[in-house]
């Protein structure tokens, strides 16, 4: 696999190796199990995994569950499954919760050297005593208890003697530090809650900012690369590194945040969007998500490629979405066999046509690609086209069907529209048409030229098909999340898509009979489909449409 192309991190990785500094490269893909991995997530996991096989350095996929509450198995096993179909191979997996003891015994540590204490204010009253950029922070009435009280109290808060915020252990630095974060952070706090890997066995869990440096240290990770939001951090990160006496101590690089426009992609907003059935489950193709652009159609190798493409820099840029659909386009433009489809049926009637008839026509399955083959069509009397190209009273340059004109049928004959048949209601129920022998496709048929093509299946041997066409869930969404979130007026639930979504019912040519879940095509004019894994059923095909043909998206 090609990786990341030059960019600061690779650099920074190379001088440490050119100079010395380190001789491995050892970097982690740290999600918290709170949710699905989303398209965001798959930039990390390719800048990670990339740049260490870049360098035949390792990778670990750690999972950061300090937070019983939220977390879940469910979301564990979504994305092993996401970061292997992407994929990447990790070299050891891990959980935070597998260390749970070593940070026990490395906050003691802090305590024995009075560089933590237990704290009895609340929430609310730290938040107080924190100060703001401009005023510097208060001390903790508590903050001086001896090493003795606190090592007890500690003790008593695994024990379980304290309810929820009742007591907090946090890291004794400086109230009046410019760098908020270094006010004194809580470290450890009391959760009376099971966790989904260790059950009722702890009551006290750790607090992000505590452990995340400790796991990377305990892991031997090098390079501990993260979204730029913990910069500020990093100071407390290699203060925790430090006073913990950490053998290995990682080096933390922030890079700017994946946006892309009219997409949500926190955690907890997509989630909101499944609780509220907004949409129907975490991989609805109208999501984000991995596994919903897996279901939508998308491929691993697109994936990686819109990824790459959109680099790796400081700034979180804001990324057009039609990027990321020039990429299965591209990726699919000569793996995916061309079929027709017929979305919202129209019956049309070649007259002239011996009843009785069926030929087999030749089709190839991918002029872009000719060592794919041919197929077989069949064609007789009746056929359905789409509604939407047949016109009674159509505009000027309308070249599709309408009375007294001629259009070719893809792969088949010309046809001529001699009849309009009509319900009581005056609806158009079927046309009649006859057709030219003399006009065969692939027979060098040059009398006279048509404007349009359509397509078409036939009407009998046509298989039964349902097709669902999306639009973006989320509209007119032009910023990135954080200047989104930064907005008053508006939630982003205000620009959810009410028509996101579009079913029909129609039909498939014959030759599909056997296709497989997650099977891909490109319908003739329609754009690119996936054979969706969940409605799929014996008796009908549903497909997903991935991408439309057409984009105005151009690479730069
Ligand atoms: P979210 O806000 O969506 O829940 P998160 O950052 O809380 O995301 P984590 O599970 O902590 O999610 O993420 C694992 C890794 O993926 C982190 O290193 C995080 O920085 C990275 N990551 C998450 N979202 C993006 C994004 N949009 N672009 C690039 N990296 C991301
Ligand atoms: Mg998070």
């Amino acid at each position: 696999m090609e990786h990341n192309s030059s960019n600061f991190i690779r650099s920074i990785i190379k001088e440490d190796l050119e100079t010395g500094k380190r001789d491995n490269v050892y970097t982690r893909f740290p999600p918290e199990p709170n949710g699905y991995l989303h398209i965001g997530h798959a930039k990390s996991i390719v800048i990670n995994f990339g740049l260490a096989d870049d360098f035949k350095g390792k990778t670990n996929l750690r999972f950061d569950d300090t937070n019983p509450l939220k977390e879940d198995t469910e979301y564990v096993e979504a994305i092993k499954e996401d970061v292997a179909w992407l994929g990447y191979e990790w070299d050891g997996m891990f959980f935070a919760s597998d260390y749970f003891e070593e940070m026990y015994n490395r906050a003691i540590l802090l305590i024995k050297k009075g560089k933590a204490y237990v704290d009895d204010l609340t929430a609310d009253e730290i938040r107080e005593y924190r100060g703001t950029l401009k005023e510097p922070g208060k001390e903790s009435p508590h903050r001086n208890r001896s090493v003795d009280e606190n090592l007890d109290l500690f003790d008593r808060m695994r024990k379980g003697e304290f309810a929820n915020g009742e007591k907090v252990l946090r890291a004794k630095i400086d109230m009046s530090s410019p760098n908020i974060n270094l006010r004194d952070p809580v470290i450890y706090r009391v959760a009376h809650a099971s966790h989904h890997n260790t059950g009722d066995a702890w009551c006290i869990y750790p607090m992000y900012a505590f452990a995340h440096p400790l796991e990377d240290a305990i892991e031997g990770i090098t390079h501990s690369l993260c979204t730029t939001e913990f910069e500020d951090q990093r100071p407390l990160y290699n203060w925790i590194v430090e006073e913990c006496e950490m053998e290995n101590k990682p080096q933390q690089i922030e890079f700017g945040r994946l946006n892309i426009t009219n997409t949500v992609m926190s955690k907890r907003k997509l989630k909101q969007l499944v609780d509220e059935k907004y949409v129907d489950g975490w991989d609805d193709p109208r999501m984000p998500t991995i596994s919903g652009l897996r279901r939508k159609g998308y491929t691993p190798e697109s994936i990686r490629e819109f990824v790459k493409e959109t680099g790796v820099s400081k700034g979180s840029g804001l990324v057009d979405e039609a990027m990321l659909e020039h990429f299965v386009r591209e990726d699919l433009k000569l793996k995916a066999p061309r079929t027709m489809g017929i979305l919202k049926p129209l019956k049309v009637v070649i007259t002239n046509y011996p009843e009785d008839q069926v030929e087999m026509l030749d089709a190839e399955i991918n002029p872009e690609n000719p060592d794919m083959g041919t197929r077989q069509i069949p064609f007789s009397r009746e056929i359905y086209i789409e509604q939407e190209d047949f016109m009674e009273d159509p505009p000027k340059k309308y070249f599709r069907l309408f009375p007294g004109n001629e259009v070719r049928l893809k792969h088949a004959y010309f046809i001529k529209c001699e009849d309009v048949i009509k319900d009581d209601a005056g609806n158009v129920v079927e046309i009649h048409c006859t057709y030219d022998p003399e006009t065969k496709s692939g027979t060098g048929f040059t009398g006279r030229k048509v404007k349009g093509t359509l397509h078409w299946v036939d009407a009998k041997h046509s298989l039964p098909a349902e097709f669902r066409l999306y639009e973006p869930l989320i509209l007119d969404k032009e910023e990135t999340e954080d200047e989104a979130d930064q907005s008053e007026e508006k939630t982003f639930l205000d620009y959810v898509n009410p028509n996101s979504l579009e079913i029909s019912q129609g039909f498939v040519e014959p030759n599909m009979e056997n296709v497989q879940a997650h099977d891909k095509y490109q319908f003739f004019r329609h754009g690119y489909f996936n054979v969706d894994p969940k409605h799929t059923t014996k008796e009908k095909v549903v497909f997903n449409r991935i991408v439309s043909l057409k984009s105005s998206f151009k690479l730069k």
